[in-house]
């Protein structure tokens, strides 16, 4: 192939200073908080100042479920802003940051690809403005206050053995998933069974990208259930005085941070929550920013869209009273293969058939997200294997599912590769056919919630779970938590809770495991699975060969 890797591309762009990339927007200089020339945070100030501006049309990018193959959500959500300024809509992406740990495990970046991607790349796939370190702080304060507070007293009754806070990191570390804390003597406290998360996993991350501003952070913060006393009372980072200290730690970074697209569009980087434990979107405060400020803001939610659409759909959507206009499913033909039924080693060769039998899991995702009232056009993510024979399939299979296809080249040439699906998106937008609704009532009992969801996105006979889960909930619901919306873990590669079963499995049931209650964050969690909070690294970690070259510039991470 010629194009060069993502990495070539992103050094050759010609980034412009993030004031000049502002003022397409209106953002005034001074309202730029800068970090180097190609980074800003936005400011406070004006942030309020827009609050009265009439909203853009809000567009999703969500896609099939993924396989080995890859999607490229973020690269068409890169290559759809572009597309869209490039045909004359003032347009702003919103974007999750990535986290830091897996960049060493597994070779790629989270900041598009090819002629579709946002810069500067490596900054934002590591350090970038220090959002991730200060949410690391935020939790870490809370679990050093929990075992302080133990240790001089335990005056609200803490049981040891029931705190519900872990340690965070934004490192792949499988050494630490289950730890013993406290040893060394008496001086050292009272050793407890304890472990780490990734940092991306902590509920901190998940209550800054739903707050909507200062108060509400501290609100929700304050709300965490720290643990629980022996008589299984909750005890609250509230009452541990944890909140207005993890407010300080976390005021910067709550601003939406803004960085550029290869072809200098504005794009706010901001928040990334895990997809199965928590929702997968960037903040509100990004969106709803970026609403004030452009005439369409595209956005990407985690994995397939039944989990990241419903998520963004039931939880964001709802949470913060956004109203999406249209969603672009991204579908590529090598991943239609892989549904079905063809080996990673012979996608090259061409394979309508395939096609045609795994368009079953497209066709689903249509109907799925046409039933929140929501218009959608699919996005071929064009590859280089592609015939026209199969994306003639891709696009009957839409059709039928009531979509248009559209074949998009972004990775390969940029928004001209996406001028055709902009147009689209622009039509269906205009058209107000919008009349987004969530898909169940916050009033509903909440197993009933994950029933719907398992019913009516997953297409299975029911959710199953134990009285102990049952319990749980009723529990949660005697208590005031009845109306939360119910955060889907389960995984990202079927319909169903088996990651083997691709295409579009019928007749299946979705055990719910486990449920967890995040008070802050204000979702109850439906364990469908093995969920893992603290990645490890491979045998052969690209972090082998991570190092700077003569040059001082950064060789292997992508
Ligand atoms: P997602 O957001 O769905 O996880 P990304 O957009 O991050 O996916 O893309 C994953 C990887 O696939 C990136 O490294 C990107 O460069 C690559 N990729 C995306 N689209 C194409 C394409 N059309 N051709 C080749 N590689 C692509
Ligand atoms: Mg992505």
């Amino acid at each position: 192939m010629a194009q060069g890797s993502d990495i070539e591309i992103a050094r050759e762009a010609k980034m412009q200073n993030i004031a000049e990339v502002g003022a397409k927007v209106g953002i005034p200089q001074d309202a730029l908080l800068n970090y180097g020339p190609y980074k800003a945070k936005l400011s406070w100030d004006f942030i309020n100042s827009v609050q009265g501006n009439q909203d853009g049309k809000l567009i999703l990018v969500t896609a099939i479920n993924p396989t080995p193959a890859g999607e490229g959500k973020t690269t068409t959500t890169v290559g759809l802003a572009d597309g869209l300024n490039r045909i004359g809509k003032k347009t702003v992406a919103a974007l999750r940051e990535p986290s830091l740990g897996p960049c060493f495990g597994v070779k790629g970046g989270a900041a598009g690809g090819g002629y579709a991607q946002v810069v500067p790349m490596e900054d934002i796939n590591l350090h970038f403005t220090g959002d991730f370190h200060a949410i690391t702080s935020a939790n870490n304060l809370l679990a050093a206050l929990i075992d302080n507070h133990i240790y001089w007293g335990n005056k609200l009754g803490l049981d040891p053995r029931r705190i519900a806070w872990r340690r965070v990191l934004d490192m792949n570390d499988r050494a630490l998933r289950s730890i013993v804390n406290s040893l060394g003597g008496v001086s050292n406290g009272y050793p407890r069974e304890d472990g780490f998360d990734i940092t991306v996993a902590s509920e901190v991350m998940a209550i800054l990208c739903l707050s909507s501003d200062l108060k509400d952070l501290e609100r929700r913060l304050g709300n965490i259930h720290a643990g629980y006393t022996r008589e299984r009372k909750a005890v609250l980072a509230s009452e541990l005085n944890a909140s207005g200290a993890m407010t300080v730690l976390l005021k910067d970074a709550l601003q939406p941070n803004m960085v550029q697209t290869l072809e200098n569009n504005p794009v706010l980087i901001h928040g990334g929550p895990f997809a199965n434990i928590a929702h997968g979107c960037n903040s509100v405060l990004a969106t709803k920013t970026a609403l004030k400020i452009a005439d369409y803001v595209v956005t990407e939610a985690g994995f397939g869209a039944d989990l990241g659409a419903e998520k963004f759909f039931d939880i964001k959507c709802r949470k913060a009273g956004l109203k999406p206009s249209a969603a672009v499913i991204v579908a590529t033909i090598r991943a239609l293969k892989m549904h079905g039924g063809v080996d990673k080693a012979d996608l090259g060769a061409a394979n309508p058939e395939a096609v045609r039998k795994g368009g079953v899991n497209l066709a689903r995702h249509i109907e799925n997200v046409r039933q929140f009232g929501v218009p959608v056009v699919v996005a071929i993510n064009q590859f280089i294997t592609d015939t026209d024979e199969e994306m003639a399939v891709v696009k009957e299979i839409a059709a039928a599912a009531g979509a248009e296809a559209v074949l998009c080249s972004h990775w390969a040439n940029g928004s001209a590769g996406t001028e055709e699906l902009a147009h689209k998106v622009v039509a269906l937008a205009e058209s107000g056919s919008s009349n987004f609704a969530p898909l169940y009532e916050d009033s509903m009992p909440l197993f009933e919630k994950i029933d719907t969801i398992a019913k009516r996105i997953y297409r299975a006979t029911e959710a199953t779970a134990d009285s102990s889960v049952r319990n749980k909930l009723k529990g949660w619901e005697a208590d005031g938590f009845g109306h939360l919306p119910v955060c889907m873990a389960k995984t990202q590669y079927s319909f169903s809770t088996d990651p083997a079963l691709r295409g579009a499995p019928t007749d299946h049931v979705v055990p719910v495991r486990d449920v967890i209650l995040s008070a802050g964050a204000e979702f109850i969690v439906a364990v469908c699975g093995d969920i893992m909070r603290m990645p490890g690294l491979p045998k052969v970690p690209s972090a082998d060969f991570i190092k700077l070259d003569e040059q001082g510039q950064i060789q292997g991470l992508f």
